[in-house]
C-alpha cells in the first residue's frame, strides 16, 4: 500500500468513519461493474455517504489529493457511467434511500438519491399520485441514477423523461460545497437552470443527494394491447399511423421477432403470436373505462391488424405478463450471448420507418444479428447487436466502425446517438459526430467551473 493510497484512506476514515470506507478486494469488485457489456474496473477505496455533508467532505479530500470519484447509484447503467475506469473513490449513494415527503397539495416527492424507481412509483400511487418516468429497470435503478443519466422509459411519449419532472436539487461540489437549487414552484425564472444541467450530467458536474420531483395525478383507467404484424415494416407504420390519427398512448412500443424468441425463452412463456414477425404494444389511458376504450376503438380502426388479432389485456395480471416480456428483453439478451451492443439512437418519429429499414439494412449487410426493440412512439430505438460465436479480435475491430455507422445513419435522419442511456464511457469517443466542436468546447468550459481540477467521473462523457 502506497502512502497516497494510505493518506487518503485515513483521511476518508476519520471524515466518515471506518465502515463507511471500504477496501477489502471482494467488497470493492462489487463496485467494479455496472450493467455495461464487457467492462470492469475495480476502485482503490469505496465510500458509502448517508447525507450531503458527508459527499462534500468525501469530494473535498478527495479534489485536494487529486483522486478520481466515480458517483454511483444503483449500478444499472449500460453505458459504464458508474464503472471507475480511471480507479481511485467510488463514492455509492445507496444508503440515502429515503421517501422524505410525499406532498399531495403541491404534488411533490421530496427523495434522497438511492430511493428505487419502482418504490417511489408504488409511494406516489398510495397518494393517487403517479411518477410517470418508468425506465424497463425501474425495480433496480435508483432515482438519483436516473436524475444523473436522464432517463427515460415507454411513457416519454405521453409524459416526457426524468427531465421533466425535476423541480429542485441539492448537490455537491468537488470543492465540498453543496448547492441548493429549485424548490415547490411549478414556474422558475430565477438565473440559470441548474437541474436542467445537473440532469443528465452522469456524475460529471456533481454528486446528487436530494431530489424534488413533480407528480401527476394518476390516470385512474389504463389498457394494454397487443397487436402482432407479418413484417417490422408494418409494426412500424402502424406507430405512424397510431399517431397521425392524433391518439396520444401512454406507451407505443414495438418488439421484432428476434426479441420477443429470445424473451418468452428465458422466461419460459409462451407469447400470444409466436409467429409474428414483430409486435406493438400499445398502453392507453385516460379517466373512464369508457374513455380508454374509445381509443382502444379508435387503434383498431386505425391500424393494419384486424380487429380479432388484437389482445387487449383484461387483467392486471395479463397486463403485467405483457410488460414483463417487454422488461425482460435485455435480460434475455444477456442470457443469449453475453457480449452485446447495446444502443438507444432516436430519431424524430416521422423517420422511424426508413431509420428502422435503414439500420436493419446494414446490420443484414454485415452479416451481424441483431434485435430491435425499444419506444417506437417516441423515436428511441433500442438496436442490440450479439457478438453471439464471433471471436473476441474480430468483435473487437468491428465495433469502433459498427457504432460509428449507427450513429451517423441516425444523424442523417435527423436524431441523435442516445436518447435515454446517455454518453458515458462506451460512446464518449463519438460525441463530436452529435455536437460538433464549438458545442463540446463549451460543454467542457461547463465542466470546468463545477470541476476544475476533473476528479469527477474522469474518462465519462469527454474523450480527455
Ligand atoms: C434491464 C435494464 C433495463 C433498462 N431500461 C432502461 C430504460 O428503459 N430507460 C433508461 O433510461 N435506462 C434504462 N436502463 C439503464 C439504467 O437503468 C439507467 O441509466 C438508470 O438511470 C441508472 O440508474 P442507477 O441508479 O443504476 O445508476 P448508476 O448505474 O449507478 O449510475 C449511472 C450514472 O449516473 C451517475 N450517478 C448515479 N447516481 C448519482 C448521483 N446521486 N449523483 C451524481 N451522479 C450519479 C453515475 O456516476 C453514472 O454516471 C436499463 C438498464 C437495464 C440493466
Amino acid at each position: 500500500m502506497n502512502n497516497r493510497h494510505e493518506t487518503l484512506r485515513a483521511r476518508l476514515v476519520d471524515a466518515l468513519g471506518a465502515s463507511n470506507v471500504l477496501t477489502d478486494g471482494d467488497l470493492l469488485q462489487r463496485y467494479a461493474r455496472d450493467e455495461t457489456s464487457d467492462l470492469e474496473h475495480a476502485p482503490d477505496i469505496v465510500v458509502r455517504v448517508s447525507t450531503a455533508i458527508e459527499a462534500g467532505h468525501a469530494l473535498a479530500i478527495c479534489n485536494e489529493l487529486g483522486v478520481p470519484v466515480t458517483p454511483r447509484g444503483a449500478g444499472t447503467g449500460v453505458t459504464g457511467g458508474a464503472v471507475p475506469v480511471a480507479g481511485g473513490v467510488v463514492l455509492s449513494l445507496e444508503r440515502m434511500n429515503r421517501i422524505l415527503e410525499i406532498d399531495e397539495r403541491n404534488m411533490t416527492a421530496l427523495v434522497e438519491p438511492g430511493v428505487i424507481t419502482g418504490d417511489l412509483q408504488r409511494a406516489a400511487g398510495e397518494h393517487g399520485l403517479m411518477y410517470p418516468p418508468d425506465p424497463a429497470s425501474l425495480e433496480s435503478c435508483s432515482i438519483g441514477g436516473n436524475v444523473a443519466e436522464g432517463a427515460g422509459g415507454p411513457r416519454a411519449l405521453k409524459y416526457g423523461t426524468t427531465r421533466d419532472y425535476v423541480l429542485g436539487l441539492e448537490f455537491a461540489l468537488p470543492d465540498g460545497s453543496v448547492i441548493i437549487t429549485g424548490g415547490k414552484f411549478v414556474k422558475n425564472a430565477t438565473g440559470f437552470d441548474l437541474c436542467g444541467l445537473i440532469t443528465g450530467s452522469e456524475g460529471t458536474l456533481a454528486v446528487i443527494t436530494k431530489i424534488l420531483l413533480r407528480l401527476v395525478p394518476a390516470p385512474p383507467f389504463t389498457l394494454d394491447l397487443l397487436l402482432p404484424y407479418d413484417t417490422l415494416e408494418a409494426a412500424v407504420d402502424d406507430v405512424y399511423a397510431i399517431l397521425a390519427n392524433k391518439i396520444l398512448p401512454s406507451a407505443l412500443e414495438f418488439m421484432e421477432e428476434d426479441a420477443i424468441r429470445i424473451t418468452a425463452r428465458h422466461l419460459g412463456e409462451d407469447m400470444p403470436f409466436p409467429k409474428a414477425r414483430a409486435h406493438l404494444l400499445v398502453q392507453l389511458d385516460g379517466p373512464s373505462g369508457e374513455s380508454v376504450r374509445d381509443q382502444a376503438a379508435a387503434v383498431a380502426g386505425c391500424v393494419g391488424v384486424p380487429d380479432g388479432r388484437i389482445i387487449a389485456a383484461e387483467s392486471r395480471t395479463q397486463s403485467e405478463r405483457i410488460w414483463r416480456a417487454r422488461r425482460a428483453i435485455r435480460e434475455a439478451i444477456t442470457a443469449e450471448s453475453p457480449v452485446f451492443l447495446a444502443e438507444d439512437t432516436v430519431v424524430p418519429r416521422s423517420e422511424i420507418p426508413p431509420f428502422l429499414k435503414g439500420i436493419k439494412g446494414y446490420l443484414n449487410g454485415k452479416g451481424l444479428r441483431s434485435v430491435m426493440f425499444g419506444h417506437a412512439g417516441d423515436g428511441n430505438v433500442h438496436i442490440d447487436v450479439l457478438r453471439g460465436a464471433m471471436g473476441r479480435a474480430e468483435w473487437d475491430s468491428t465495433l469502433p466502425e459498427l457504432k460509428k455507422n449507427i450513429y451517423e445513419i441516425a444523424i442523417a435522419h435527423g436524431g441523435t446517438i442516445t436518447g435515454e442511456h446517455g454518453i458515458g464511457y462506451t460512446r464518449r469517443d463519438y460525441l463530436g459526430l452529435a455536437l460538433g466542436e464549438e458545442q463540446l468546447a463549451l460543454l467542457k468550459r461547463i465542466k470546468s467551473a463545477f470541476d476544475p481540477h476533473g476528479i469527477l467521473n474522469p474518462h465519462k462523457i469527454f474523450v480527455d
